[in-house]
């Protein structure tokens, strides 16, 4: 779907971005930001951006590949790519040639340090695409779409006895069903006191009648991915969940209400943070605010204490404050916004009240 005009043009703000960077070439070894400026979605290639000239090498597996996705010169090579993109750069003698240091390997490093000057570039390609076009956010619109739709086929299953692993699983299928290629990670599902683990795996764990799951999920589609975060409780609720619930959705809902063009992303997080503050909860909310998402699933802005991001039309974020409580649990409350001009528009369509599943154990 992605036009070759887009991607031409995305190439060149990345070559009008190498002049900062105060370099004459940045070899591109991320695949995803290789995805981004060429549209290749195969697993090995290098790229190599100019001020007037993109260079793109794969293997022979993705010649036919390569042909239909990339807006590039493409060139087709056996064996490791960087002595290959060595010995082109070195014999046209460039002098400081920018690499992403956050994607080399030490021994990629080693090679290509031999003869050129390295030059570390840090987010070069990233900060491009922090500002989502028309196009992707219609693409994550979607992947937000399966994902909710992907939930609420699941919750209609859900039963206390099942373990968390097979409430994942579960997910995970359905999200395939819906229309996903997959997950954008892996799939989190925790129930009872291990809800206090913002990042817990799902095991063995069965869900208890009577007790709190927190599922975080994402489905990717096209590439693009989407993340969403609610809660479920089998059975009527006590008043303590309810209160520290209804807390944490106040500070979702008046972090969502600061998302504007121009807002600094560490200003969204202090809202959210006030909320819980006020409510007694600020050393229990023990992250950050959100992300940035698209092709991968945290990118830059982060919504956090310390972010130097300002929010600008365009740009796609995660709003999840939650509070965890040692020996009791937590809750966290997740949907994917877009930056607009005016504001923002809240992606995710499922309600965001406590899900409550009337279950029996089976
Ligand atoms: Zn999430
Ligand atoms: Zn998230």
């Amino acid at each position: 779907m992605t036009s070759g005009h887009l991607i031409s043009e995305r190439l060149l703000q990345a070559a009008a971005a190498l002049k900062e960077a105060n370099a004459e070439a940045l070899l591109v070894s991320n695949l995803v930001n290789i995805r981004y400026l060429t549209g290749f979605t195969g697993s090995n290639a290098l790229l190599i951006v100019l001020p007037d000239r993109f260079v793109f090498w794969t293997d022979p597996r993705y010649t036919l590949q390569a042909k239909a996705e990339v807006g590039a010169e493409t060139l087709i090579e056996r064996g490791p790519l960087y002595l290959v993109a060595e010995k082109w750069l070195a014999r046209r003698r460039f002098r400081a040639v920018g690499f992403e240091r956050e994607s080399l390997r030490f021994d990629q490093f080693e090679i290509l340090t031999k003869r050129l000057k390295l030059l570390p570039v840090s987010g070069l390609v990233e900060r491009i695409r922090m500002v989502k076009s028309a196009d992707e956010i219609e693409k994550i619109r979607a992947a937000v779409r399966t994902n909710s739709k992907a939930f609420d086929l699941a919750v209609k299953s859900v039963k206390a006895g099942m373990t968390e692993s097979a409430f994942a699983g579960l997910i995970d299928y359905r999200m395939r069903q819906a229309g996903a290629e997959g997950t954008a990670f892996e799939t989190i599902v925790s129930s009872g006191t291990r809800t206090a683990l913002p990042h817990a795996r799902p095991d063995n764990t069965p869900l208890a009648a009577g007790g709190l799951v927190l599922v975080d999920m994402g489905a990717r589609q096209d590439g693009y991915t989407s993340d969403m975060t609610r809660m479920l409780h089998l059975g009527e609720p006590k008043r303590k969940t309810r209160e520290v619930y209804a807390a944490v959705l106040e500070a979702q809902l008046a972090a969502i209400d600061a998302v504007r063009p121009g807002i600094a992303a560490s200003k969204v997080d202090g809202v959210a943070r006030g909320v819980l503050e006020r409510h007694g909860w600020a050393d229990q909310f023990v992250h950050s605010t959100g992300h940035g998402l698209g092709l991968e699933i945290h990118e830059d802005p982060r919504i956090g204490k310390k972010s130097k991001a300002r929010l600008e039309a365009g740009m796609v974020i995660t709003i999840e404050p939650g509070v965890y409580l040692e020996g009791w649990g937590g809750i966290r409350i997740e949907d994917t916004v877009v930056v607009t001009a005016s504001g923002c528009e809240v992606l995710t369509p499922t309600p965001k009240g406590l899900r409550i599943v009337n279950s029996t154990v089976t």
